[in-house]
């Protein structure tokens, strides 16, 4: 494709036009997708360097579609990162299955705005049908309200805004009318090892980081009971969200939800389970037994673009209280009443934005191709292969696994703090595999998340081989 901003009219891209250019990304997507396993899991500096040039210059006239997206193509791909590769083990990042990434591109060409019945009825309805498949393979109450949201940050932020509402209601304050000024001082009890998005939350709820009560947590990261205990004691009578944890983000660990639970409603709190990934544990008989009791709560949230493998941005907050939801998050206006807008659910009364993507076909599309049994495996195999690397890992001279992998997650150490850091260096630099460090408990760690649908034994066992020979490097 030829550098031309030309200076003629911008044209409609119809017909043939289209189809040709669409044909192209597709071709140019799918050999993308082909070869990701073979180029480095992660770009070169140099590789990155160059975007900038390669993108050009704002230019004064229009340039035909095809040209913009060769070049755009041209200069980002060789600076993507391969987190839909096999040997991507960064962070939490799941890959993207070929149902929701196919869905995801009409999702773009039909251009849906899933605001509402009226603005999309089609768009509506999927997410009706997709929500119910997911509170049932997660084993939530099926008459839980549910948003589709854009991530784990967002549905921790509607669920606290669900939750916020809810205890100052019991309290008789009306938050969404008469705000936080003069409100009764809502505690919210959180493990010292909660996510920083649930503070983010917080701060954007208005409710402070100061309102955390901290809870202590054990070696594993889980919520120490008895410091519960003291927390919620330490509330007196403050209206009371307590924050649990399926799937702490660097160990995997899961809190007691039967006990917790009971011990948070007996003190009247309203229970919010940040569930981003570990939530999956769920839809899988191997690893139900953490969730066990999970339905208990009042509200969940999770990911969808994590472990169930579909395209950012997918989430999904779920809340035992569809009256405490909907008053946290909807809105009406002159212009949607009685015009049939309420007729059935509106989706954007459950999340954050108005004019919206169309969120359920992707999640839709990811369930539909994996179905009950696909998902249960998907979540067991990355449990597996987990297993696989921390037994490889430990064998080694002079290496720790230093969590009971109970899930997708290996966190690992290398001596010291030091000689982790060299090591997770040479890995990266490697560009055989790529995992991040973390600090837990003080110490610097390899943090190793297996939640790609792609990854195989092979795909574990060379990346073991490559961190063993940036051992003898480092
Ligand atoms: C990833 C994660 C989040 C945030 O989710 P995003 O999709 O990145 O917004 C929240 N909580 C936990 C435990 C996570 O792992």
């Amino acid at each position: 494709m030829t550098d031309s901003s030309a200076d003629h009219a911008v044209t409609a891209t119809t017909g043939s036009d289209l189809r040709d250019l669409l044909q192209y990304v597709a071709a140019r997507g799918a050999a993308y997708r082909e070869r990701v396993g073979d180029g480095p899991a992660f770009p070169s500096a140099a590789a990155v360097d160059a975007v900038r040039a390669a993108l050009g210059s704002l230019p004064d006239g229009p340039t035909p579609a095809a040209d913009v997206v060769g070049r755009l193509a041209d200069a980002v791909e060789p600076a993507l990162v391969a987190s839909t590769g096999p040997r991507y083990f960064g962070f939490v990042t799941g890959g993207a299955l070929d149902a929701p990434t196919a869905a995801d591109v009409l999702t773009t060409a039909w251009d849906q705005n899933a605001w509402n019945p009226l603005t999309s009825p089609v768009a509506a309805v999927v997410e009706d049908v997709a929500g119910a498949w997911l509170k049932d393979l997660l084993g939530l109450p099926e008459d839980a309200s549910f948003g589709f949201v854009t991530g784990g940050q967002a549905g921790n932020t509607v669920c606290l805004a669900a939750a916020r509402h809810g205890v100052l209601a019991d309290a008789g304050w009306d938050v969404e009318r008469q705000g936080l000024h003069g409100a009764p001082r809502v505690r919210v009890v959180a493990g010292t090892g909660r996510h920083a998005t649930v503070d983010r939350a917080l701060r954007l709820l208005g409710l402070g980081t100061d309102a955390v009560v901290p809870v202590q947590t054990g070696l594993q990261g889980s919520i120490d009971l008895a410091d519960l205990a003291r927390a919620l004691a330490d509330t007196s009578t403050d209206p009371t969200i307590v924050c649990l944890q399926a799937g702490e983000v660097n160990t995997g660990a899961f809190d007691d939800f039967p006990a917790a639970i009971a011990a948070a409603h007996h003190h009247g709190a309203w229970v919010h389970v940040d569930g981003a990934f570990g939530l999956w544990a769920a839809a899988a008989p191997a690893t139900r037994h953490l969730v066990a009791g999970i339905e208990q709560a009042d509200s969940w949230s999770t990911d969808g673009h994590k472990w169930l493998n579909v395209p950012y941005d997918a989430g999904y907050a779920f809340c035992a209280h569809p009256a405490a939801h909907v008053a946290a998050t909807s809105y009406s206006a002159p212009y949607l009443t009685g015009t049939g807008a309420e007729a059935f659910r509106s989706p954007g009364a459950y999340v954050l934005e108005s004019s919206r993507r169309a969120r359920g076909f992707t999640t839709w599309a990811a369930l539909r191709q994996l179905g009950r049994d696909g998902v249960a495996d998907l979540v067991e195999r990355c449990c597996a292969l987990a297993r696989r690397f921390a037994d490889g890992l430990a064998r080694l001279d002079g290496v720790t696994v230093v969590n009971d992998v109970v899930l997708n997650q290996v966190l690992v150490r290398f001596g010291d703090d030091e000689r982790t850091g060299r090591v997770i260096e040479a890995v990266q630099d490697s560009g055989e595999c790529w995992m991040g460090g973390t600090v837990w408990h003080g110490m610097r760690l390899m943090r190793i998340s297996v939640s790609s649908w792609l990854t195989t034994e092979a795909d574990v066992d060379r990346s073991v081989d490559a961190i063993v020979a940036a051992l003898a490097e480092r």
